[in-house]
């Protein structure tokens, strides 16, 4: 691997699942890169592909599914890895950490014996004093209290922010180059929240890793991200450093995103805007761009019904839209959302 590829290389993913209704495209040719200790969050409404997106890298999708492209990772297609090696790989290299741990947690088991199995299947010689040793030291790690006693406990014993905490301490477990954090706080209250996006960053900085964080908040990756892809119907429509897309946003729809976030500042409580309409069917993605029938730009110009914009870099090569009036919208307003 050279030195300046990327940790990930996610090159034109088509993922497609057959249905009753006809083919639902999830992810129709997504790319986008992560460097060494990276944080990229994917954000995007439910059904907009970043979830799959994000199972992809570890093939975590249904055998139904027909996928295409390339996931890279060290310059190796994960997609054409043999079981084997992908076994190898998950947990080991790149770990995930899931949005519902009490579906992901074996309720059967004890969570100790479950974060001492994530440090067993990569490391078969170890100890049993030190597994338990080292189990500890991660529960520890996580700020899970009295972790010894607590490793003895049952999943359902553990409230929701603690069981999130023991996935992270299992996805860490053998220092893995990359974590992949599937809307990690999404059951949790607003402090829950608040404290385990925390333990993710301390965690992370702690292994080093690069991570990718899939949200469909962007308010909650704000502060814990590097770089943002913007994701639509099955589609990357902005990327760039959270400067750019927070203070500059070049996508209408990463604009509206924007809009419904509370701000602190907002003494006159205002309410919040939302985006009109709902996502598209991804059996029946219109025509154009897909977002044209909840595109709030003042008057709807004439290409955006029938021509698809291509993501390209608008100011700064980086920072990339799909939009076709990308680069102007300043000068074109965006209604409030209805
Ligand atoms: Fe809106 Fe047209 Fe841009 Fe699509 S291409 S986001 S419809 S202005």
């Amino acid at each position: 691997m050279g030195e300046s590829e990327p940790l990930l290389s996610v090159r034109e993913l088509r993922v497609a699942f057959p249905s009753d209704r006809g083919t639902v495209q999830a992810a129709d040719g997504v790319s986008f890169d992560v460097a060494e200790g990276e944080v990229v969050a994917v954000v995007g409404e439910s059904g907009s592909g970043k979830t799959v997106t994000a199972l992809s890298v570890l093939r975590l999708l249904p055998r139904t599914a027909r996928i295409s492209g390339q996931v890279l990772f060290r310059g190796t297609n994960v997609l054409d890895l043999p079981d084997k090696k992908l076994e190898a790989l998950r947990g080991d290299k790149v770990a995930m950490v899931f949005q519902d741990a009490l579906a992901a947690l074996n309720p059967l088991h004890r969570v100790g014996d479950q974060v001492g199995e994530a440090i067993r299947l990569h490391n078969h010689k170890i100890s049993a004093k030190d597994e338990r040793a080292r189990v500890v030291e991660l529960l520890t790690s996580v700020g899970i209290p009295n972790p010894a006693a607590r490793s003895r406990e049952y999943p359902h014993q553990f409230s929701g922010g603690m069981r999130q905490r023991a996935m992270i301490a299992m996805a860490i477990a053998n220092d893995p180059d990359l974590l992949i954090a599937d809307e990690p706080t999404t059951a949790l209250d607003v402090t829950t929240q608040a404290q385990v996006l925390e333990v993710l960053a301390e965690a992370r900085a702690r292994t080093g890793s690069a991570m990718v964080i899939i949200s469909h908040d962007l308010g909650v990756v704000a502060g814990v991200a590097d770089r943002v892809v913007v994701m639509y119907a099955g589609r990357v429509v902005e990327t760039g450093t959270v400067r750019q897309v927070f203070h500059h946003p070049e996508h209408p729809y990463t604009a509206g995103l924007l809009a419904t976030l509370p701000r602190l500042d907002d003494r006159a409580r205002r309410r919040l805007a939302r985006i009109p309409g709902q996502p598209p069917s991804p059996v029946d993605l219109p025509p154009g761009c897909p977002f044209h029938p909840r595109c709030t730009l003042a008057s709807l110009p004439e290409p955006c019904a029938d021509e698809r914009p291509e993501l390209r870099s608008v100011t700064e090569a980086d920072h990339r839209s799909a939009c076709h009036f990308a680069g102007a919208l300043a000068a074109r307003p965006l209604e409030a959302g209805r």
